[in-house]
């Protein structure tokens, strides 16, 4: 139980919903700054950043995508205000309050240096990514129907990129019957690629492959499916982006190609918010819990 902490929310998506749910459950105190307009009923204290007494906190949850380059928070759906986070505010904060954040970013890792307080990006996690990847490989196959005219099964899907998202979007797809080859440049995953009965395709060899593909999606966080690559692509293909901004695509050239190319974002917020919800919930009470031993 976490019956001893106080943690402030500020900002975030209807995911958070049931993260405040998840923790008011296991009998924390939930402070929320930002749902001004929720009209769902949670066991959580609304407040105001101005009125926080930040004295009293044991952590701090920021959203998904943290905060911009000057600690504001940019998802915050339900707020009508816009919510900044300030040095002056952590400086308040208890010497051992955590600063939870979905992704971290050079002004976070700053303050909570200059505050001598511990930041934890949940998302560059392995258990966090991997489990959020199965919402994301939902969301794209539900967008890869609602955007052919086509089965996926029987289709040639081109899968870029074989980390946490790129395996279970390629195992989802071929679980469905989709021709999956997978792109990757590391040997060892290219075997695991054709150990798992895909097709594996070196990173090289992405301009001569696109052709022979009706799908790309792309987890690669680096400019793969460049001028190049869409030169080969048939205008009859679709391409979804999967990778966060500015994404792998150039949408540009794709779009002056008459290419369909969705820059697909925030799926697990999307298709499955309280399933995403929970798998935050999870690992963040897990964390608290290893963080608070005596609470255990
Ligand atoms: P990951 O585990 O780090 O995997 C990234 C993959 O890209 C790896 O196979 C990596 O290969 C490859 N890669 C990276 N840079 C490359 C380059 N320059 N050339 C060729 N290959 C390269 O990341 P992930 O957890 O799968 O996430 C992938 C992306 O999806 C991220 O941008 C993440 O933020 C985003 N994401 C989006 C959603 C959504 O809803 N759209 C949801 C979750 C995550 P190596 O292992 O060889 O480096």
């Amino acid at each position: 139980m976490l019956n001893d902490l106080s943690i402030l929310i500020i900002g975030g998506d209807n995911r958070y919903v049931e993260v405040m749910k998840e923790l008011a459950q296991e009998g924390a105190t939930v402070y929320i700054a930002g749902y001004d307009t929720l009209t769902e009923d949670v066991d959580a204290l609304h407040t105001n950043l101005k009125h926080v007494n930040f004295s009293k906190l044991d952590a701090l949850l920021l959203p998904v995508s943290g905060t911009n380059s000057e600690g504001e928070v940019e998802l915050a759906p339900f707020s009508k205000t816009k919510l900044k986070l300030t040095e002056k505010m952590v400086n308040q904060t208890k010497k051992e309050c955590t600063i939870y954040t979905g992704i971290s970013n050079s002004f976070l890792e700053a303050i909570a240096e200059r505050t001598d307080r511990k930041l934890v990006p949940l998302f560059t996690r392995d258990d966090m990514a991997i489990l959020n990847s199965i919402p994301t490989a939902e969301g794209t196959l539900a967008l890869a129907m609602e955007e052919t005219d086509t089965m996926i099964h029987g289709s040639n899907v081109l899968v870029l990129g074989f980390g946490r998202v790129g395996l279970t979007v390629a195992k989802l797809f071929a679980s469905v019957g989709a021709q999956v080859g997978v792109s990757a440049r590391k040997a060892a995953d290219l075997a695991r690629i054709k150990e798992m009965g895909l097709k594996p395709i070196h990173v090289n060899k992405i301009e001569q492959e696109a052709a022979n593909h009706d799908i790309l999606i792309n987890t690669i966080p680096s400019l793969v499916v460049d001028k190049k690559v869409l030169a080969a692509v048939s205008t009859s293909s679709l391409i979804i982006d999967l990778a966060s901004a500015p994404g792998g695509v150039d949408f540009e050239v794709a779009k002056e190609k008459g290419i369909k190319a969705i820059h697909a974002l925030g799926l697990p917020g999307k298709v499955a918010p309280k399933s995403a919800g929970k798998i935050i919930a999870d690992v963040l009470i897990e964390l608290l819990k290893e963080d608070n031993t005596s609470l255990k």
